[in-house]
């Protein structure tokens, strides 16, 4: 029995992890790997201390700062449902092992969003890929699509022109979605031909990718262009569906949390980072998320129900 299960091994998940062996919790880690999203960026300028760091070598960083505690870890763990169990939790992994507790940090971040479309799901690692960071160095002197006409769109094309010699980006409005300084990186390089109003239809091609099919929509026809591969970049959603109904979410699939404690609508289950409903999606603010629920999880544990005596002998008010 745990008094903490973390879930999630991201800049939240990091951060909880570090946080709650700290204060000397009974914690355990389960996740699926530690590299998270950030490690797909390939320079984060914006994560204070490190003035420009890959985003792979800030998860390699993350982790190892957790791992310098003496905390438990099951890597290469996914949880696949969470349920109540008596007064406390029971957290099951894909090889049906059960983890019981009595508090949870929910910290799975969000998955790359699918088209959904025909062909896409034949040809992942075929020539199709969610992540340039991963894939750009097989597509030396290649042609290669990117979908999705929004800042990660335009990152992906900018990590695909140090290898493609061609990049097109699909986009299915009438505008570039993404911001001005990435829209000149992106112009500046000769190589990216922007192609607005472009509904992709499908992805063709005997065994790997051929050609993307799209419907020019300001001229009303169809169009197969020849690439050698895809980059499917339209966004991400939460990856909460392990948890069934078990906490309030919103809209989007994100967990409800009090804007206070990050605790969900049920005591002592806690969610930091992407997967929960907060407004901006950051790793600074993922981590900052990590530290609270750590935190909040603490002061849980520490009060008189859960048997906890507070900090010399005193209940936490
Ligand atoms: C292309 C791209 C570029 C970005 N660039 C920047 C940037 O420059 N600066 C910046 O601040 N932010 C950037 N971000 C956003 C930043 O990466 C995220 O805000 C941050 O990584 C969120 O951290 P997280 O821990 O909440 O989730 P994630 O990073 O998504 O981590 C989730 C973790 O949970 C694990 N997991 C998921 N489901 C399960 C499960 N069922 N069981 C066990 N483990 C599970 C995953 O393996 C992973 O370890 C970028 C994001 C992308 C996609």
């Amino acid at each position: 029995m745990y008094d903490l299960i973390i879930i999630g091994g991201g800049s939240a998940g990091v951060t909880a992890g570090i946080y709650a062996s700290r204060k000397k919790i009974n914690t355990l880690v389960i996740a699926k790997d530690f590299f998270g999203q950030i490690s797909k960026t390939g320079q984060v300028d914006n994560w204070p201390g490190d003035m420009a760091i890959s985003g792979m070598n800030l998860a390699l960083k993350l982790e190892k700062h957790l791992k310098s505690f003496p905390v438990e870890i099951k890597v290469g763990q996914k949880v696949v449902a969470v349920k109540k169990w008596q007064d406390n939790f029971l957290a099951q992994t894909e090889d049906n092992k059960e983890f019981e507790t009595k508090t949870i940090i929910i910290a799975t971040g969000r998955n790359a969003k699918t088209l959904g479309i025909e062909g896409e799901q034949d040809f992942v690692g075929k020539g199709l890929s969610y992540c340039s960071i991963c894939d750009a160095p097989f597509f030396k002197n290649k042609q290669v699509g990117v979908i999705g006409g929004g800042n990660a769109g335009f990152e992906t094309a900018l990590d695909l022109v140090k290898y493609a010699s061609k990049v097109f980006i699909f986009e299915s409005s009438d505008k570039i979605l993404a911001d001005e300084v990435l829209i000149e990186k992106v112009k500046s390089t000769g190589k990216v031909e922007i192609c607005l109003q472009a509904e992709i239809l499908r992805i063709e091609g005997q065994g790997k990718v051929e050609a993307v099919v799209y419907k020019d929509m300001a001229l009303n026809k169809e169009v197969r262009l020849v690439v050698d591969g895809v980059f499917v970049q339209i966004g991400s959603v939460p990856a909460t569906g392990f948890l069934g109904k078990l906490v309030d979410f919103n809209e989007k699939n994100e967990i409800e949390v009090d804007s206070a404690t990050l605790e969900t609508s049920v005591k002592g289950i806690f969610a930091a980072g992407d997967c929960n409903n907060t407004k901006w999606k950051q790793a600074i603010i993922a981590a900052s998320q990590g530290a609270i629920t750590a935190l909040s999880a603490y002061e849980f544990l520490q009060s008189p129900a859960q048997g906890g005596v507070g900090r010399n002998g005193v209940p936490p008010v």
